[in-house]
């Protein structure tokens, strides 16, 4: 069962900051009770009396025990980042004083927040839309330059406003065409079908690159999955040091990954490149390798971009040219840079044409090169301030696309309006349903909870 609609009448509290040791907590409090409650429990003044977005230092005491000299900060609805009275504690980073004091409220009347509560409040408010709202959990998991500035994009506001300037247009058609079935038995248009049909193929012209963006929205988001394959011995784990090489200090292990299929991350000018390491693939009769080689395989056929590396003092261009048609066959979804290694124990280098990447990674040639295309086969795309990175965005945006497509082709076949009606209102919907104008409970529920708690 949900919850009552009208629960953000509570007062609620969380530590905004991160469990754990630190030099301060910060505690936040928002709903109607918060202003009673800090004045409660801050006997050195009368709060009720300051003014919005002012700062008071000063002791906590609860049940006459002092428990830390806090910084207080204090935001009257609707200035606040939920649009309710909000009042910010910054205490000592102990464990035990934030306890005591989120105890103290608690006993006051504010309950603990839920995931993503507060920002949840700030969108109920009207504060921000959805997408927006969703921007603040993709900028405080943003680990690089790209992911950043595409959660700062979208919480502007610019991906939504686009998708709420499109509804627009179409709801005055869905207007019209709602109207001619109050006038069915007259059987007349108010909605003129050439200018409808006209603005749904500028609404799909809209739409279609917004779909497109996403698999490089997600990919950059996360970070671009990258497989480095060849044969044994081709220098694959040579290679994959040497890209780690300048990177020692960023280089890390992404959490969470089984020990099937290591991954190391490479920030390329900002972009995150995600390594995986597939050195360990080979033929084997052994049960649970053979589940690590199965998990590596399906783990690569995700991958963005492939390096495939030949031994070039073993294998001729033409034998290359043939493994990569194979590969190209086998990833038809990813790009592949071909890439000759070993060159350091060639004589000449003339013989590769254009198509190769020429390296050592032994003795370090080449690979700036080779990172500077990396890049390239990411940014040959530009990143617009409009790329999609959100999954339940993305799968809006399809459906919207399928309604808007059936109202497109219901038109040219002269389909009555009750139908076109059922058409346009879906596209509504979904359209609707990314900037928040549509929404229920349990979408709502199931966005916030992905957030963490105090935020
Ligand atoms: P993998 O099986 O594809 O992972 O290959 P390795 O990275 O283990 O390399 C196989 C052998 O080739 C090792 O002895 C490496 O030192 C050597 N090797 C790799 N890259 C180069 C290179 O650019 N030049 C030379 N001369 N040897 C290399």
């Amino acid at each position: 069962m949900s919850e009552p609609l009208f629960r953000w009448k509570d007062t609620i509290v969380a530590l905004a900051t991160p469990l754990g040791l630190g030099a301060i907590g910060i505690i936040r409090i928002s709903g109607p009770a918060s202003f009673n409650i800090i004045n409660t429990l801050f006997p050195s003044k009368d709060l009720l009396q300051q003014a919005s977005h002012t700062l008071h230092i000063g002791w906590i005491v609860f049940n006459h025990k002092p428990l830390d000299e806090v910084v207080i900060s204090l935001f009257k609805n609707p200035r606040s980042y939920t649009g309710e009275d909000v009042v910010e504690i910054s205490c000592h980073g102990s464990m035990y004083i934030i306890d005591s004091i989120m105890q103290a409220c608690i006993q006051l009347g504010a309950r603990i927040a839920k995931p993503g509560e507060f920002t949840q409040q700030a969108f109920l408010n009207g504060k921000m839309d959805l997408a927006q709202a969703e921007a603040v959990a993709d900028l405080i998991a943003s680990d690089n330059a790209t992911s950043h500035r595409l959660a700062m994009h979208q919480m502007r506001g610019g991906f939504s406003e686009k998708i709420k300037l499109l509804r627009e247009e179409l709801i005055k058609f869905a207007a019209l065409i709602e109207l001619e079935l109050d006038f069915a038995e007259e059987d007349v248009q108010f909605a003129n079908r050439t200018v409808l049909k006209t603005l749904l193929i500028s609404v799909l012209d809209t739409i279609n690159p917004l779909i497109d963006s996403f698999q490089l929205g997600n990919v950059l988001k996360k970070g671009v999955p990258v497989a480095i394959i060849g044969k044994p011995n081709a220098g694959k784990s040579t290679l994959l040091n040497a890209l780690l090489q300048e990177e020692k200090a960023i280089v890390s292990e992404v959490p969470g990954t089984t020990r099937d299929v290591i991954e190391d991350i490479i920030n390329i000018e900002g972009i995150a490149f995600r390594l995986m390491d597939t050195a360990g693939l080979r033929q084997t009769t052994d049960k649970v390798e053979q589940i690590g080689v199965q998990k590596t395989i399906e783990k690569m056929a995700s991958a963005y971009l492939i390096l495939y590396l030949f031994d070039a003092t073993k294998e001729s261009i033409t034998q290359a040219k043939q493994q990569l048609e194979t590969y190209k066959q086998q990833y038809k979804e990813a790009k592949i840079l071909c890439i000759a290694n070993k060159v350091d124990l060639l004589d000449a280098l003339n013989v590769f044409d254009d198509c190769f990447h020429t390296i050592s990674a032994k003795k370090n040639i080449g690979i700036v090169e080779l990172k500077a295309s990396m890049l390239g086969a990411v940014k040959h795309t530009s990143i617009s301030d409009t790329t999609v990175t959100n999954i339940r965005h993305y799968e809006a945006l399809l459906k919207a696309k399928e309604a808007l497509r059936s109202v497109l082709t219901g038109i040219t076949q002269s389909t009555t309006s009750d139908f076109l009606a059922i058409d346009i209102r879906q596209a509504l919907h979904y359209l609707g349903e990314i900037t928040g104008q549509i929404s229920n409970e349990d979408l709502l529920d199931y966005i916030f909870s992905k957030f963490c708690i105090g935020k």
